[in-house]
C-alpha cells in the first residue's frame, strides 16, 4: 500500500503548514534509510540485525538532533524531584508546579525541613501527591544527611533515595551527570521499542536489559530522549502518524496507519 498524501489534523493553516514541513522532512530522512524486510505485518525478518538497529538510531538522531530532557531543571536535585513528580503525570504539568516548589524550598536542606502539608499543597495537581510529598521530603533528608547535599552519582546510591527507582536513576545519572549506566524506559520507550521489535518484553527492567544489549552505550542516553519525543509527537499510542514518521521504512508494526512498502 502506498500513498503520497499528508495527513493533517491541525485546524489552523499555520498548524497544517508546520505539520507539512515536519512530514516533508520526515519523508526525506525516511527515504535515505533502508527498508527492513518483513515476513508479514508485525514480523520483521531480522529485527535485531545490527544494520537495522543502526539505521533506526541514524534516523532518530537526524530527526531529533540535540534533544534534551523535557523536565525543567537547573541542577541534579531539581531533576530528581521533577522526575519523582512525573510518575503518572505529564512533564507539562510537572513544569507548571516546580517553579513555586523550588522557590519555596530551593535546595535539599530547605526541602528536608518542609512539612508534609506544605509540600502536598504545592504538588497537589501532579497526582498521588501524598506519596510524592513523602518521597521528596525523604529524598531531601537523605541527600542532606548522607550525601552532603548532593545527589549521588552511582545507581546503587541514588536508588537509596525514597521514590527513586531505576527509571529516575537513569534520568538523573544520564541527563545531568552524563553517566550512561542504563536506558530510561518510560511508557513511550516501552511502546516504541515493542513496535520496532527491539524487544518482546513488557516489564521495564527486561525491556531495558534488551535495549542495553543491542544499543551502543554511547547512545543509551540520547536514544531515550529521542524515542520519548517521537512517542509524544509521531508514534502516539492510539493512532501513530506513520505518514510523518522517519522510521517508517524500518518499521513493520502491525498497527501502522500508513505504509510505503
Ligand atoms: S508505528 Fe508508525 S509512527 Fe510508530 S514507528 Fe512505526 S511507522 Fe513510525
Amino acid at each position: 500500500m502506498a500513498k503520497t498524501t499528508v495527513v493533517r489534523t491541525g485546524s489552523s493553516a499555520k498548524g497544517a503548514k508546520a505539520k507539512a514541513v515536519v512530514g516533508a522532512k520526515a519523508r526525506a530522512i525516511a527515504a535515505s534509510e533502508p527498508v527492513a524486510a518483513k515476513k508479514r505485518a508485525g514480523k520483521t525478518q531480522k529485527p535485531l540485525d545490527p544494520a537495522r538497529v543502526a539505521a533506526i538510531l541514524d534516523a532518530l538522531r537526524k530527526t531529533y538532533p540535540g534533544v534534551v530532557c523535557a523536565l525543567t531543571h537547573k541542577n541534579a536535585w531539581e531533576l530528581t524531584v521533577a522526575t519523582i513528580l512525573s510518575a503518572q503525570c505529564t512533564d507539562i504539568r510537572v513544569n507548571l508546579v516546580t517553579p513555586a516548589l523550588f522557590k519555596a524550598f530551593p535546595n535539599p536542606k530547605a526541602m528536608a525541613s518542609a512539612s508534609l502539608p506544605e509540600l502536598e499543597e504545592l504538588i497537589r495537581t501532579t497526582g498521588f501527591f501524598r506519596n510524592k510529598a513523602k518521597s521528596i521530603q525523604g529524598a531531601a533528608r537523605l541527600v542532606t544527611e548522607e550525601f552532603g547535599g548532593k545527589v549521588p552519582q552511582t545507581m546503587e546510591e541514588i536508588l537509596r533515595l525514597p521514590g527513586v527507582a531505576r527509571k529516575t536513576g537513569n534520568v538523573v545519572l544520564g541527563s545531568w551527570y552524563g553517566i550512561a549506566v542504563g536506558v530510561v524506559v518510560d511508557t513511550h520507550v516501552m511502546r516504541l521499542s515493542r513496535r520496532l521489535e527491539l524487544t518482546k518484553e513488557t516489564a521495564p527492567e527486561k525491556v531495558e536489559r534488551d535495549l542495553m544489549k543491542i544499543l551502543p552505550q554511547d547512545r543509551w542516553i540520547a536514544f531515550s530522549h529521542e524515542l520519548i519525543h517521537h512517542g509524544r509527537q509521531i508514534c502516539i499510542a492510539r493512532k501513530p502518524r506513520c505518514v510523518d514518521c522517519t522510521l517508517e521504512r524500518l518499521c513493520n508494526s502491525s498497527d501502522k496507519t500508513w505504509s510505503s512498502h
